[in-house]
């Protein structure tokens, strides 16, 4: 069998989460009652008239600042005319030739590696509604709350080589959305989609082969899959001798393959033309400067300095910045320089990821602030407290809101640490047990455990242990 290597290319359509539709006033928000969040426009009764949200070109300016794009200043709505039963007006207000960034890219991280993907283009468009099926009625019902909900199409150039490396641009498009806190991301609700593009060449060589495009990819999992699967389909068909045709196939998750929808032949003409109701985007080199100087670092260059700064894995600067409640709880404790940034790193990930994680909520939903964590962190650093104190007054905190100072304090958590009262604990140990003693200055190295042990269990588990195995070993030497 020849060696082959994957073509892919993916369009990505994320909703922005903008408080309004993209051409009307209506609410642009998720999972409300059906056919309640609609007017004239975005049901496109006829004379009604579109008015573009300025919000949107803001939010598109943004990310395509974000993915290195050019931002043409100038450019026009176009309509894209197709039918289908979610899509009152007949057509989808979109942009063809002109659209709003375009010529960008994107650096990715894929095994430690980093690559460079090109952004082809970002333009805006509407979302169509939802077609909805009740077991009560035997034809589809639309809900048209989702017409009109503003989506940016992000296209890449066919630039990436493998499922992992689309993973990872997927990931990396994800939380700069979030970052950037124009789309809320949310693949079970929709909010961002992918449709997959993949062919196959023979390694070394350069120009692009057939591709087929996959449709009603719904989670990052289901496009690795696919383009696996794709893949697979595609070299089987060329070593069989035979030819790749050029289709839009659709993409069942539940059985792990994708079917026929259509084929180059039967593509649709969607005969686009100029928005007649909307004026052309003008926006002044002035905003979109100023757009820019707003964009905040990115989890891409906040990855490398955590990695550079603090000396973290990149597995651990990943899952730090994925969340941007997250690397901002991390930084205001790092800064305060009272503890060490590697612990802050552990506790964030370990405890409070598992307290978010179980809870369903957010960190700014939570009791926890950079004060308190730093303060509880400090506690166990200095053997104030043990760690499994630590993380039982971690719990206790986020449970009542209770200062960590108090809880520590309240609960009598505090460890014995002072030396002077710790060494007359192990002179009584020792009297009490001098055949250990003994045992250990005759070279019986087990009774030190032994020993330390006994002089935890008289404390009342109270003593600090290292402090304890420090003196046990000090004294024992004399
Ligand atoms: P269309 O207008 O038909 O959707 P585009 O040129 O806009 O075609 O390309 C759509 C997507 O397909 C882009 O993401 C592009 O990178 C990708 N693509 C184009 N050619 C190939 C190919 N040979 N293999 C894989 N992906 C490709
Ligand atoms: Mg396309
Ligand atoms: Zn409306």
């Amino acid at each position: 069998m020849k060696d082959y290597e994957i073509v892919i290319g993916l369009e990505v359509h994320a909703e922005l989460n903008t408080q309004s539709k993209i051409y009307c006033s209506c609410r642009s928000a998720f999972g409300m009652d059906v056919n309640t969040q609609i007017c004239p426009v975005c049901m496109g009764l006829p004379g009604a008239l579109p008015t573009l949200n300025e919000k949107v070109v803001e939010y598109a300016i943004r990310m395509g600042h974000a993915l290195n794009c050019h931002i043409n200043t100038v450019c026009r709505q176009d309509r894209k005319n197709y039918f289908y039963p979610d899509l009152p007006k007949g057509y989808q207000i979109s942009q063809a030739d002109v659209p709003l960034c375009e010529n960008g890219y994107l650096d990715i991280l894929v095994g430690g590696e980093a690559r460079r993907i090109r952004v082809n283009r970002i333009h805006i468009e509407e979302d169509a509604g939802k077609l909805l099926h009740d077991g009560a009625y035997p034809g589809s019902l639309a809900d048209l709350n989702r017409c009109g909900v503003p989506l940016i199409e992000i296209v890449s150039e066919p630039d990436l080589r493998s499922s992992a490396e689309a993973r990872a641009y997927l990931e990396t498009i994800r939380s700069i959305l979030l970052c950037l806190g124009i789309s809320d991301c949310k693949m079970q609700e929709g909010s961002i989609r992918c449709d997959v593009n993949v062919s196959v060449r023979e390694k070394g060589t350069r120009e692009l082969t057939v591709r087929c495009e996959m449709k009603n990819v719904n989670s990052f999992r289901a496009a690795v899959r696919g383009i696996e699967y794709e893949a697979k389909r595609q070299i089987e068909i060329l070593e069989g001798g035979g030819t790749i045709i050029q289709e839009t196939r659709r993409w069942d998750d539940g059985k792990g393959m994708s079917f026929p929808m259509r084929t180059k032949e039967d593509a649709q003409d969607y005969r686009y033309f100029p928005e007649p109701d909307l004026l052309t985007i003008v926006v002044d080199e002035e905003k979109v400067q100023a757009l820019k100087e707003s964009i905040p670092e990115l989890p891409h260059a906040k990855i490398r300095r955590y990695m550079k700064d603090y000396g973290f894995a990149e597995i651990d600067a990943a899952l730090i910045t994925e969340d941007i409640e997250r690397a901002a709880l991390f930084e205001a404790c790092a800064e305060s320089g009272r503890c060490k940034p590697k612990n802050i790193c552990n506790w964030i990930l370990a405890d409070l990821a598992k307290y978010t994680n179980d809870t369903g909520q957010k960190i700014s939903q939570t009791p926890i602030t950079p004060k308190r964590l730093t303060e509880l962190i400090e506690q166990v650093e200095k053997g104030v407290i043990s760690n499994t104190a630590g993380k039982k007054a971690f719990l206790l905190m986020m449970e009542t809101g209770r200062e960590p100072l108090a809880i520590i304090e309240e609960e009598g958590m505090a460890q014995n640490s002072n030396r002077e009262e710790l060494r007359q604990l192990v002179r009584e140990v020792f009297s009490d047990n001098q055949k250990s003693v003994l045992d250990y200055r005759n070279g019986k190295g087990k009774a030190l455990g032994y020993l330390v042990g006994q002089c935890m269990k008289r404390s009342g588990g109270k003593a600090n242990p290292s402090l304890i195995r420090e003196i046990v070993t000090h004294m024992l030497s004399e």
